[in-house]
């Protein structure tokens, strides 16, 4: 009989958040290549643009995939996503938690809504899909992948909203991966660097260059870089990681 690749997802339900563009779109559509079903989350804004987005990723990934609303930050949003995936799957086998944004200011100048909202999407929403998967909406032997960043490891000037928000990240993967640890789920998170894509796309061409010359890899990373770190943490080669934080920043910072 031949191996079974540890990357064949044939028959495992995936759903990822914020996955109309970006990172999220890049996981969305690799697990489906990789044969999972795949549920594309995103964020409904009254013009439906963002379900146009989420409907041509889920087009992409083709295998029964399919566009899913949900705001993260919303409670509702979050349990109605998952009894609708537990209604017609059954459930789910991974969930990788990738929403988020950023609304960078300086300390004194940032407001109440400019830190709460980005604690609310970052945080909260990787919170209520991980309490919603400990309720039951994530089968024995689940996988979940957070993303956090390595702004919520060493900080940068601007992020007094953004880096908490994945520095908790980081605490709460490691809080899950322990109660879940029982119905053999493990947690992890990828801290990725810096990588290219519209989050990042509207800095400076100088800022970009300097900060890739601080990186000992010499230059930001893509998109496939965080894809192939979620293939490996959800792939059954992983099965004995849980509760830790993948560096995917070429180096720039090397601590946990
Ligand atoms: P992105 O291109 O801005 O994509 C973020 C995605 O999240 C978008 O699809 C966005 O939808 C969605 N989203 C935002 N708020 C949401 C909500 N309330 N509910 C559901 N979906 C929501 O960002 P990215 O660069 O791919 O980043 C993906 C993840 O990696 C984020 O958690 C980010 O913090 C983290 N990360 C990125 C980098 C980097 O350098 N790019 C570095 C470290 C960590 P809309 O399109 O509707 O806004």
């Amino acid at each position: 009989m031949a191996p079974t690749s540890p990357f064949d997802f044939t028959g495992k339900t995936a759903l990822v958040t914020g996955a109309s563009r970006g990172i999220g779109a890049g996981i969305a559509e690799a697990f489906a290549r990789h044969g999972a079903t795949v549920l594309v989350n995103y964020l409904p804004d009254p013009a439906g643009a963002m379900r146009a987005e989420a409907e041509a990723v889920a087009a992409r990934c083709g295998g029964g995939a399919e566009a899913i609303a949900g705001d993260v930050s919303k409670t509702a949003d979050v349990s109605a996503m998952l009894d609708a995936i537990k209604a017609k799957h059954g459930g789910l086998d991974i969930l990788v938690a990738n929403a988020g944004i950023l609304r960078d200011r300086s300390l004194a100048k940032m407001s109440d809504d400019e830190f709460e909202s980005v604690l609310d999407v970052n945080l909260g929403g990787v919170f209520r899909c991980l309490r919603g998967a400990a309720q039951g909406a994530l089968r024995e032997g689940g996988r979940v992948v957070a993303l956090a960043s390595v702004a919520g490891q060493v900080g940068f000037f601007g992020q007094a909203n953004y880096a908490p928000s994945k520095a908790a990240v980081i605490a709460l993967v490691k809080v899950a991966a322990r109660e879940l640890a029982r119905k053999k789920i493990t947690v992890n998170a990828i801290a990725p660097g810096f990588i290219r894509t519209a989050m990042t796309e509207t800095m400076p061409p100088e800022v970009i260059e300097k900060t890739a010359e601080q990186v000992p890899l010499g230059e930001w990373g893509e998109v496939a870089d965080i894809v192939h770190a979620a293939l490996f943490l959800c792939s059954s080669g992983a099965r004995y990681i849980t509760g830790h934080v993948l560096n995917v920043n070429g180096g720039f910072h090397m601590g946990t």
